[in-house]
């Protein structure tokens, strides 16, 4: 299947990662997915971690969310028009999602963070932007430098096909290091429009913000006039129900979202304060548009994650120890190795590292033939991590204790091998 991929497709892919170039493997073949488990078209079943990288926080094909997708298909797929669960979405978005007042819904993260930036601009007149080296904000071209996520494992800073000029307004400072950023404030701050981040890092693996990061990344916003931007594309509603900046208690003016609030289905939300959020068309002058957009069987789909995970006051705390559980059995399975495993409820990774990893330089440090290897075991034995160290493993409602078991038990067992 992967040759005759190739042959139609660049890559044989329509997203880099899922070739598994990082792990120096051929990709699988999914031919259907329930709760935890992923089947592969040669039956072959597997206990899966990349949860469609993070959307996918009630496992697969949820029985209420499959059900809410097929009601709303008999009702129509897309309007291209107005409908009321548009109006729902954004009511349970500005609901939960603290510094939300006004939420515009789009079809990817990329499209997402590619709006929300053209509205920064907008809103403070000012051409540049800050983003970190190993966040990832999705593939728009001025967010193409030094990016995680694929590009990362790559070895690609940047993307051909960008311009220099497009780069030169993108300034890049150092995760976890606020004296980067005041450094690029000094310089340029008058001009900055906006500091973008992933207020959890999750595309060099997860890496949590220091103390005080994230809060002094809101001062010198704030002192500059310059606008703070969460991606929250995989935080939002994975490390609380009102995000990372509810549970950091940092309140960014604009928030991007996707993922989760799409139900497995593509999306993308950007929102923020009013003020700033009516300036965009047809009510202020920041032209953003979709015919897909807002479009009802993603729609129906998120609608009903959210209004599950809202049903369960438990929701988070049970998935947090399902996360406990998994950190601690990698820790004492692969505890002769030097492992660092950075958690956040349900989203974790873990580095090869003498040292704690608390930054992209430290990932880079980190030793990626060791997680080659254990990528590759934990496949044969029917469990599937990220083929990519740099990217977060996500543990779902539906995986249970005997889950994490079985993958604890094969990290023992590689552990055992290696020695
Ligand atoms: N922002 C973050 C933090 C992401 O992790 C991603 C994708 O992984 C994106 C933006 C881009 O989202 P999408 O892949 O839906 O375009």
């Amino acid at each position: 299947m992967f040759e005759m991929a190739k042959k139609y497709m660049s890559g044989g892919v329509n997203s880099p990662v899922r070739a598994f170039k990082s792990v120096e493997m051929e990709p699988i073949f999914v031919k259907s997915a329930r709760k935890s488990k992923l089947i592969d078209i040669n039956n072959k079943e597997y206990i899966d971690y990349i949860q469609s990288w993070g959307a996918l926080i009630l496992g697969h094909a949820h029985e209420e969310v499959v059900e809410e997708i097929k009601k709303q298909a008999e009702l129509g797929t897309s309007y291209g028009l107005c409908h009321e669960l548009e109006v729902e979405m954004a009511r349970l978005i500005v609901k939960h999602i603290p510094s939300v007042e006004m939420v515009r819904m789009v079809n990817s993260g990329t499209e997402a963070v590619m709006s929300a930036i053209r509205l920064a601009r907008a809103y403070t007149n000012r051409e540049l932007i800050v983003k970190f080296e190993g966040c990832y904000h999705g593939h728009s071209d001025g967010l193409l430098v030094k990016a995680g996520s694929g590009a990362l494992t790559f070895g690609m800073p940047s993307s051909k096909g960008v311009t220099e000029k497009i780069v030169s307004n993108t300034l890049v400072a150092r995760y976890n290091d606020i004296e980067s950023v005041k450094e690029l404030f000094d310089k340029y701050g008058e001009n900055i429009a906006c500091v973008i981040v992933e207020p959890v890092a999750g595309n060099m693996g997860v890496v949590l913000p220091k103390q005080g990061f994230l809060e002094g990344l809101r001062e010198i916003t704030k002192e500059y006039g310059s606008l703070l931007i969460f991606d929250e594309v995989i935080t939002g509603f994975r490390v609380s129900i009102n995000g990372a900046q509810g549970y950091y208690n940092v309140l960014p003016d604009i928030t991007t979202l996707g993922k989760i609030i799409g139900g497995g289905l593509p999306v993308g939300a950007y929102g923020g304060r009013r003020e700033i959020m009516e300036l965009v068309s047809p009510q202020g002058p920041v032209y953003q548009a979709g015919t897909l957009s807002g479009n009802p069987l993603t729609l129906a789909a998120g609608i009903k994650t959210i209004k599950i995970i809202e049903k369960d006051p438990d929701f988070y705390s049970k998935l947090d120890e399902l996360g406990k559980y998994f950190e601690e059995g990698i820790v004492s399975a692969l505890g002769d190795f030097d492992v660092k495993v950075n958690r956040i409820k349900s989203m974790l990774s873990f580095f090869f590292s003498k040292q704690e990893v608390d930054s992209y330089e430290k990932v880079m440090n980190s030793d990626v033939e060791i997680y080659k290897k254990l990528f590759k075991y934990l496949y044969e034995n029917g469990i599937l991590l990220s083929p990519s160290p740099f990217e977060s493993l996500f543990i779902s409602a539906s995986h249970t204790k005997e889950d994490i078991e079985k993958t604890v038990h094969y990290f023992e067992k590689f552990s055992k091998k290696l020695k």
